[in-house]
Formats: C-alpha cells, structure tokens, sequence
C-alpha cells in the first residue's frame, strides 16, 4: 500500500480529522510511526492504509512516513473497533482513537517500560581500585543484577559501574519491566468453592453460547463465581478476559477476589488513575503481563491482543454511558468486540436493563437465569411505609415511626443499618403530601420539572413548618415537549394545600440521626465525603469493620458491596426516584430499590427494608418490594411500546448551548424546521423535540436539548449535518 492515514497524537481541536502520509517499510495497520509536520516531529498511529489517494490531495504534496516505532503495533481489531465507535457515534476517527490511548501516551511518551540488568562480560577483568573491585563484587553475586538491589550492596558505586561498562566488563541489557504471561508456567490455584447445580448449568450454557449472554441472577446467587470460573479458563487458554464494573465504588474488592487467584497479573483501570498509573496499566495489558483486565468503563479500550472474554458486571448500569464526547455506550462497544475477536460475552445483572432483557427475549441475546441465593437465605422483607400517614399523624421526622423503631432494636442488637438517600433529580417533582398525587405532562406521562424563579433555591425537607405555598412565579417544565404550567396550589385530587416539591439530602438525614440516636456511630458516604483520591474505599472498609452503627449514603452503596453485619436498611424517600423528568424513571426506581435491598441480610439473617413513600399504590414500589423483576419488566416494556421509547424506538439527543436564552431558543426552532422540512421531503418518521436541559443554566451558558427519535434516528445524518457547537449523543441515557 502507497498512503497511511493516520492519527496524530496532540491536542484534540477543530481541526481533528487523520493526515495522510507516504508508507515506509514496516508500516502496517496499528503501527506507532513518527511522521513530519509543520516543521517538526509528531507521533500517531496507522488507522488505514491505501492505494489511492482522496481527490482534493496530490502525490507530491504527500510527504512519507518518518519512521516506524519500535513499540507492537495495536492489533487490527482495535483500529476497526476505533471505526466502528466513530461511525456509530458521529464523531471522528480521533476522537474515538483517544479513547484507546492514555494521556500520557497521546503526550509522547511511547517507550515501554523497561528495567535495566548488568551482568559479567569478561571474568576476570584487569581491575583498579577498590570501588571497581567492590561494584564488580556485588554485580556478579547478584548477576543479572537490577539497580535497586545494587544500590544496597556494600561498596557499590554508581560511578563506577559505568566506567566498567565503558570498559566492557559489565554488560547491561533492557528487559521488559512486564514479561508476558505464560499460562503453562503459571501455578494456577484450584477453585475453593464447589458449584452448586445451577452454576454447573448456566457455566456450560454460557459455553454453548452462539450469542451474548445476559445472566440474569438475583443478587447473591453465585454470579461472581461464575465470572471467575471462566476467566480462569480464558486465561488457561492464552487468551485475555476484561470484566467491567459499574463503578470506581467496587473495584477494590473485585480485585481482591480475583488477586487470590492471579496475583499481580491483573491490570486495573479505573477514572481515579493519575496520568503515569493509567500508563502503566496500559503496557500491563500491551505486554501480555497481564491477562486479565478489570476497571471501570474505559477499562473496555484496553489494548488487548487476543481477546477471549468480556464481562459487565451490572449490566444495567448507568455509569457504562460516557457522557462526554465520544457518548459510547460500553454495551454496544463490548457487542462489537464480540464480533471483531469472537469472543465470548457475558452482560450480568439482577435486574436488567429493558434494552438487554427486550434483546434476550427476542433472541439476540441468550437468556439464562439464577434464581436462588447461593446460601439459601430469603431475599429482604420489604415494607412500604405511607408517609401520607406519618404526615397525618404529625410525625415530621424523615424517618417514619416504623423506621425509628427499627434502627433503635438493630442498634440494641448491634446490628448495622443503612440509610439510603436518593439524591438524584433532587426536589423535582411536585408531590401531594396527603395523597401522593403529582404533576405530570399530560402529553408525555413524565413528571414535571419545577423551576423556581424565586430566591429560595434550597432543597426543602419533609418538615411540616417548612412547606409554604410555591411562588406564583415557579413554573413546571416537561422535558420532553417543553410543556408547562404553573404549579397547582391546592391538590387537584384532595384539595391539600400541602402539594410541594419534596427533597432529602444525605445531610439532613445525618443530622436526624444524631438528633434521635446520639449514642449511634454515624457515617456519611456521598459526594462530598469520598472525593479523596481513595473514594469511598476508606468508609467501605471502616463500616464493614464495624467502625460504624449507621452509614448513609447515596447510589453509590446501592450497588455489589457486601455487608454481612446489615439486617436493616431504610430508603427515607423513595418518590425521588419516581418522579425523575425521564421515560426511564420506573426502571431505574426499581434497579436502585432491588440493589438496595440486596445490601441487606446475607449470611444467613433476613433482612429488612423500610422503604417510605408518599406513593405506596405505585406499580413499581409494589413490584420492588415483592422482588418481581419479570412482571415490572413486562409490564414497563408493554408501556414503552405504546409511547415509543425505546428499545421499541431509538434516540439521538443533541445538546446545545448559548449565552443568550432567547438567541438560543430562537436558533433551535429554526433548525427544528429545518428538520422538519427534511424529514416531510424524504418521508422520514422521525419525532422530533426540543426543551432546556434538566439543568438549564450553568456558569451563565443555557443548556437545550433536541430529541430524536425514531426507529433509526441516524439516518438524519446522510441528509442533514449538525450545525456547529450541536453536541451529539446517540442511543443517549439521560434524556433530559
Ligand atoms: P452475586 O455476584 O450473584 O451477587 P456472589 O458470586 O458474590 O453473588 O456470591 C454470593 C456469595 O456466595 C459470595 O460470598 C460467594 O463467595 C458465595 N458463593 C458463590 N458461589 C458459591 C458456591 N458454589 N459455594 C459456596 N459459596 C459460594
Ligand atoms: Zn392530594
Ligand atoms: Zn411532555
């Protein structure tokens, strides 16, 4: 091949697209190259290579390749995985290359790892003095001798080593810091657990599989077992294993579990990594050191040469979105590498997201259950506690009387409890405290978004002395079709004037706690007490020790941590969850509830959950708390066929900004009709939407968004392109 494209590694701008350059010898797909520009050296990698070149170049302006690294080039797979993101996602080559790329590297810094070893060249070497003679010593003992032990030996001079290698008496040869990973000289540890039968099954099932697995096991059934069992077997095999985890939250004990069993043969990849770790993590897997990978999101762009087997943990999580530009979806990426490598895919949830459970009910995905507890326990007692009662009753504590009565018997039994706080879409909605009704779009079935315009901005909380009328001047927002009004001041169904917006945050649920149990030791796991490079790591630790009586938290405990000493969990306000502006509210409400609940009574003691609800008859509090993930599923697909979202339909949402609201509103309806006019012209049946973001207003930039939706959304894009500034996510998460 005559021409390369590649990817030149500097900072990402407008100007991103891949430079053509003359091929060299050795110049293959995937090869790290060093290629003239302006009037200097860049680093890239070869994305494509071709005989022709586009119309708009010519030959002579094409200047050839400078050299070729002597780094293993990328494997081929991951140049098309590259191009498989950047077309799927609309976004460039580039952009979805540096995704496959540390920081560092993208810097320059492209020499492998190496350490350096000294040994004896000539046996008896003419010597002078006795610092030649002492470091000559403490080489040959030590042959091949590594500086860091060299440094220690009696009379070792660093001066004079170098004068005896100058002289050629000691030799000195790179070696990879990372040797690769040899399965036959491994001493692989036998398994300590026996599967039970329905483990045996689902294993050899998943070894049967033609397609994606999605395993779908309740909480505790023995999935993790599983993962290590065919990884192990991955790794016997030469090949490399990735497992994904939703969240920084549970790497460390991940990784404990499966250190046991591969030492140090395990690169770690998570979004806390410094520049220089993340490096080296990265030629852990490059090298074949390390064959298995285990990390967060990103850990999906490990540079694996020989992949086997992919794993995501939690498959339903919201984490596995990226939510920057390029807005991968980790479950699409991890199909396609399926099909690239042929490797076998496992995608584990207890409650799985509707799109994975849609596809293994259509048959695009192998379906295969574990429905008990490995130990046998029974899942957690749910109790759904009216707080329109307790509101009655005058308690205007944030904890129902059920719920003090609980945390008093488990702190007398020296039992631990967990307090979770949904914090996300935080006071929203608009909620009824006598009867639970709530503002909906009467076009979309979504909660209302209310938008103050007052000045008191603060999240309220459940006390009754607090509630004051909303401000005339409030609106209500649907965020899907930009419909509003202004919000009711007596409830429409029992004419309360108790009808607000309802809120708790994790701070005002500490304070409770220490104001009705002062003896209890306390701690609090949220945003603001795990942003430490260690996270919720140390906090994790301390409360499974038992440092603590109470921890109350957020999402991030909701999910695969396991606390043996926990009988007791309350979910001070589930309505939250309920009442988030987005078609996916249901589902996730009823992840979170199940997650929750499966922190609670393991090993043997039954749990309780108290969850407290203004909302107790809604369908999916009550499907949660009878543990019926078919029925909610069903039922939630059943409705989202007859409104069209997805996975019925798909979604493209785009993002756009502008200092000046009514500049931006203005521009955005004018591309709406543009859009409009395009999609009539080609008989496209496309949706279209538009309305301010969640979050309309950041640092003084108004945020909008435009929706998409449609069987094939992207089909838009063969007739139309974005204007400029349009931030693109395709199959997007978040909705509003
Ligand atoms: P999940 O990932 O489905 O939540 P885990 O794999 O963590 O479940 O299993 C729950 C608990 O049961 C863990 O403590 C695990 O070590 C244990 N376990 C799993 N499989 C077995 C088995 N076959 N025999 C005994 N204990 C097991
Ligand atoms: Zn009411
Ligand atoms: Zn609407």
């Amino acid at each position: 091949m005559k021409y390369a494209q590649i990817v030149v590694f500097r900072k990402l701008g407008a100007f991103d697209s891949e430079l053509t350059y003359k091929t060299i010898q050795s110049c293959q797909i995937g090869s790290f190259v060093e290629v003239p520009f302006m009037n200097h050296f860049l680093k890239g990698v070869v994305v494509g290579l071709t005989d022709t070149l586009s119309p708009e170049l010519s030959d002579e302006k094409i200047k050839p390749v400078h050299q070729v690294l002597a780094i293993p080039p990328l494997g081929g797979q991951s140049v098309q995985l590259a191009r498989f993101i950047a077309a799927y996602y609309q976004t460039s080559v580039t952009r979805a290359f540096r995704l496959f790329l540390p920081a560092a590297l993208w810097k320059g810094k492209l020499a492998p790892p190496v350490r350096m070893l000294y040994r004896i060249k000539e046996d008896s070497p003419d010597l002078r003095g006795e610092k030649q003679k002492q470091t000559f010593e403490a080489v040959r003992q030590s042959q091949p001798a590594d500086p860091e032990n060299l440094k220690l030996m009696d009379g070792f001079s660093a001066a004079s080593l170098k004068t005896l290698l100058k002289k050629g008496v000691i030799e000195e040869t790179a070696e990879s810091l990372y040797p690769f990973f040899d399965p036959k000289a491994f001493d692989f540890k036998s398994f300590s657990k026996t599967l039970t039968a329905d483990q045996e099954e689902v294993l050899q099932k998943i070894r049967e599989a033609d397609r994606p697995v999605l395993l779908h096991g309740i909480t505790s059934s023995g999935k993790t077992e599983i993962y290590l069992r065919e990884i192990i077997r991955t790794v016997q095999a030469g090949k490399q294993a990735i497992l994904l985890v939703p969240e920084i939250a549970l790497t460390p004990q991940t990784v404990c579990y499966f250190k046991d069993f591969l030492n140090d043969r395990i690169a770690v990849f998570h979004s806390k990594l410094s520049d220089g770790e993340r490096l080296k993590e990265w030629w852990k897997v490059k090298t074949g050191y390390a064959p298995l990978v285990i990390g967060s999101r990103s850990a999906v762009f490990a540079p694996v040469s020989n992949l086997g087997l992919v794993i995501l943990d939690e498959e339903h999580e919201w984490t596995y979105k990226q939510e920057s530009t390029p807005y991968y979806q980790t479950q699409r990426v991890a199909e396609e590498m399926g099909k690239l490598w042929g490797a076998t895919l496992i995608f584990g949830s207890a409650t799985p997201s509707a799109e994975s459970y849609y596809k293994a009910e259509t048959g695009g995905y192998v379906y295969l259950t574990l429905k008990e507890r490995i130990h046998q326990e029974e899942l957690p007692a749910i109790h759904l506690v009216d707080l329109r009662d307790e509101f009655k009753k005058r308690n205007f504590s944030v904890f129902s009387l059920m719920l003090q009565q609980k945390i008093k018997e488990r702190l007398e039994n020296k039992e631990q409890v967990i307090l979770f706080v949904n914090q996300r879409g935080l006071a929203s909605a608009v909620v009824c405290r006598d009867c639970g009704y709530t503002e909906l779009c009467p076009h979309c079935d979504i909660a209302l978004k209310l938008h103050r315009n007052s000045k008191v901005s603060h999240v309220s909380c459940l006390v009754a002395r607090e509630l004051t009328r909303p401000e005339t001047r409030d609106t209500l927002v649907c965020h899907y079709c930009n419909y509003s009004k202004a919000p009711e001041l007596v409830c429409p169904e029992c004419r309360s004037p108790y009808i607000k917006h309802v809120g708790v945050g994790t701070q005002r649920v500490e304070e409770e706690v220490k104001r009705l149990f002062p003896q209890a030791r306390v701690v609090r796991a949220d945003r603001d007490t795990t942003q430490g490079k260690a996270g919720f790591d140390p906090i994790y630790h301390d409360f499974r020790d038992g440092c603590y009586d109470i921890l109350i938290g957020t999402q991030m405990i909701a999910k695969g941590l396991d606390f043996s000493n926990v009988s007791l969990i309350g979910i001070v306000l589930a309505d939250i969850g309920l009442h988030r502006p987005d078609f996916r509210s249901s589902e996730r409400l009823f992840q979170v509830l199940t997650q929750v609940a499966g922190r609670c009574g393991r090993r043997g003691k039954r749990g309780e959950v108290v969850l407290q609800t203004y909302n107790p008859d809604h369908p999916t509090l009550k499907k949660a708390a009878s543990h019926d993930y078919t029925d909610f599923i069903e039922e939630e697909l059943k409705q989202r066929k007859s409104l069209g979202y997805p996975p019925f339909n798909r979604m493209v949402k785009f993002t756009v900004t502008g200092q000046d609201e009514t500049k931006l509103s203005a521009r955005i309806q004018q591309e709406q009709e543009v859009l409009e006019d395009i999609f009539k012209l080609n008989k496209l049946d496309v949706k279209i939407v538009s309305a301010p973001a969640l979050l309309p207003k950041m640092a003084n930039r108004y945020y909008y968004h435009v929706l998409l939706r449609a069987e094939n959304p992207t089909i838009v894009f063969d007739h139309w392109k974005p204007p400029k500034g349009w931030r693109i996510d395709v199959d997007p998460v978040h909705t509003t």
